[in-house]
């Protein structure tokens, strides 16, 4: 397990959250819990109940049917699930028509969508469009509802994006849908920050991961609308739906459904806290010479938690190395100019000119002491580097 000591200041929630309390309790009770959810006697019916105890839960706090709840292994699962399902479900409905399917999403999707997608591209199933975000990283509505087509079948757009954390008017897209026969997915991954509503934002499908709110790694959800046509990405055993085969991890899924529960209960205070702790960390690292603060402005355009910057002078691997060896535990990527290779495709798609991105994420369990632990950290770290010729070889 991981030390106090390697955990240090950590500012990378949106990587992955520390456990909240109560989802521990349940970890540490339901662990010891034999029988499998699928079997049906008795010690199978027990974790059974777990399940579906929380796929009540999970359906309740954020506006879906209990039996629209598909579990997954986490958020990577639910994005295959959503654009292979709903694409190859459209593509069953629509058999013998002849052309071929088209897709809307946007370029600054998470690799868990963009891969899907681009490997149906590759395989000749469907053509794409990926739609480009403002210079803050927002993708605009209208530019994702102009892109639909006769032939799209799907259109699948982040609430709110990972890196740089724009949120996207999604409810916005879903209601423009509303009289397209195309099916509409949102990657909710980072969204648990936001007032997650699957009705109100008239989607099919919806994606989930516990880790990114103190649930457990390992565990998510779909969600698929009631009559929404769906291939099966797992084939076997026919659990859940005969959408998703595999024996269903109870105590996993116990746990998931607490952590969305508690999440979504206590939603307002938490971000209060968690804007209050970004601020501090914007104020203070903003401020230095050399480092731009990438994203929306405006505080209702970007996800509470993320702090993302552009760097000059310093190389992201010296950076990284940098901030980790004095406590700092954060998010650094290549931005796309000089110094760095394989710059990140999000702050490329934004056109973000610099020589690394850093990301300061922060969560439930953050305070304002991490607030100036961390932005002490970079504080010290960027001048010293940058007097050190930045960490640039040759
Ligand atoms: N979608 C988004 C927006 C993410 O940020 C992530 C993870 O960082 C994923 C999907 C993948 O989720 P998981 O790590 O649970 O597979």
């Amino acid at each position: 397990m991981t030390s106090p000591l390697a955990v240090g200041t950590y500012a990378d929630h949106a990587a992955d959250t520390p456990v909240r309390p109560a989802v521990l309790n349940v970890l540490r009770t339901a662990v010891e819990v034999v029988g499998n959810a699928s079997a049906a006697h008795a010690a199978g019916q027990a974790v059974r109940t777990h399940v579906e105890d929380a796929r009540d839960r999970v359906a309740s706090a954020i506006g879906c049917r209990p039996g629209e709840i598909v579990f997954t292994s986490g958020g990577t699962e639910a994005d295959n699930l959503a654009v292979k399902g709903l694409v190859w479900g459209a593509a069953a409905a629509a058999s013998g028509r002849g052309e071929t399917p088209h897709v809307v999403t946007t370029a600054v999707e998470h690799p868990a969508v963009l891969e899907p997608i681009r490997w149906l591209v590759e395989r000749g199933e469907v053509d794409a469009t990926f739609v480009r975000p403002g210079p803050d990283g927002v993708v605009a509505a209208a530019d994702v509802l102009a892109a639909v087509t006769d032939r799209t079948v799907l259109v699948s757009v982040m609430a709110a994006n990972n890196i740089v954390g724009a949120v996207n008017d999604v409810a916005a897209i879903g209601a423009g849908l509303v009289d397209h026969p195309a099916k509409f997915h949102v990657d909710a991954v980072q969204a648990m920050h936001l007032a997650v509503d699957v009705a109100a934002w008239n989607v099919d499908a919806l994606s989930l991961s516990g880790h990114k709110f103190g649930g457990p790694t390992g565990v998510g959800c779909c969600v698929l609308r009631r009559g929404v046509a769906v291939e099966s990405v797992l084939h076997g055993g026919g659990q859940d739906r005969g959408v998703r085969s595999g024996s269903m991890p109870g105590w996993l899924i116990a746990a998931f459904g607490v952590a969305v529960e508690e999440a979504v209960a206590g939603r307002p205070a938490e971000v209060a806290t968690i804007a209050a702790v970004a601020d501090l960390v914007r104020d203070a690292v903003g401020a230095l010479d050399g480092v731009r603060l990438l994203g929306p402005t405006s505080a209702e355009a970007r996800l509470p938690g993320i702090v993302s910057l552009a760097l000059d002078g310093v190389h992201p691997d010296a950076l990284l190395f940098a901030l980790d060896g004095a406590g700092g535990r954060a998010s650094v990527g290549a931005a796309c100019a000089s110094g760095a290779t394989g710059g990140n495709p999000v702050l490329e798609a934004m056109g973000a000119e610099a020589d690394s991105g850093l990301r300061l994420s922060f969560g439930w369990s953050s305070t304002a002491a991490d607030a100036a632990r961390v932005a002490e950290v970079v504080t010290d770290v960027v001048p010293r580097l940058r007097a050190a010729g930045g960490g640039f070889v040759g």
